[in-house]
């Protein structure tokens, strides 16, 4: 299904998450992970837009918390993971479904990527990615219920999407990511100049997504985990970290500390 003019706005709440919110020139709208009610149902009154569709990319009271709150105000289907905790009536998005916005004019596809949750999925179509939790430009979402294993198998799939796919990360954590990755990656230099673009963004309070997945292959070090420099800097702390998974092991223990 091709496009309208779909157009993505970011909707900040509770100080680091993006609720993002789709738009394409009707009242028709979709947001994915509305974590707080307040700030959506603002938005759309100033916008005098129709919430037609809720996208869930895991059960984190800081993507769905909002979500009762829309449902009593907005007729709104709600698409989201096959997971008990998310309590709300929604219908289940597994690995390869299509979730057709027609509205909108567009369509996602559903991957499956477990390791921050057991249940997150991520939603790819019109040469955007909602990724939630999974991946952040810069850094990757911690393990709550998932292996280093299943993370880097996770973000394998991601990566294999195009290089010129906008990635719209759940959280403003890029300037922190890159402090990390530096530790990481010193002589990266394409890793170099997004710090220093994402400095400059944040003096300026601008938001720093979204990214390609091109720049982020080059910059973040938990997509490069099978890179010479970055096994070098995971094996300075356990000199058997493998490639891929042993890398990944390492450098997400390292993050959780640093
Ligand atoms: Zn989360």
């Amino acid at each position: 299904m091709q496009s309208k003019q779909l157009e993505i706005h970011a909707i900040p709440a509770y100080g680091d998450n993006y609720i993002w919110l789709l738009t394409a020139g009707g009242t028709a709208c979709a947001v994915v992970d509305p974590g707080d009610e307040e700030p959506v149902l603002e938005e759309l009154e100033k916008r005098g837009l129709d919430l037609r569709y809720i996208l869930l990319t895991h059960h984190h009271p800081d993507h769905t918390g909002g979500v009762d709150a829309l449902l009593e105000k907005y007729d709104a289907s709600v698409f989201g993971p096959d997971d008990k905790r998310i309590r709300c009536p929604q219908q289940i998005c597994a690995e390869g479904d299509l979730v057709s916005l027609p509205e909108l004019g567009v369509a996602f596809r559903t991957i499956e990527v477990p390791a921050h949750t057991s249940s997150h999925i991520a939603f790819y179509g019109a040469n955007v990615l909602f990724c939630g939790d999974t991946l952040f430009s810069i850094g990757c979402g911690r393990l709550f219920e998932g292996s280093a294993a299943e993370m880097q198998s996770s973000l394998d799939r991601l990566a294999a999407l195009p290089g010129e796919t906008l990635v719209y990360c759940a959280h403003e954590y890029t300037q922190s990511n890159c402090a990390f990755a530096l530790a990481v990656e010193p002589g990266n230099a394409v890793l170099q100049c997004r710090a220093a673009e994402v400095d400059r963004l944040r003096a300026a309070d601008k938001m720093t997504l979204p990214v390609t997945l091109a720049a982020e292959l080059a910059a973040n070090p938990f997509l490069r985990t099978r890179k010479p420099a970055v096994i070098e800097a995971a094996r300075n702390i356990d000199p058997a970290a493998s490639p891929g998974a042993g890398v990944m092991s390492i450098i997400r223990a390292w993050k959780d500390h640093f």
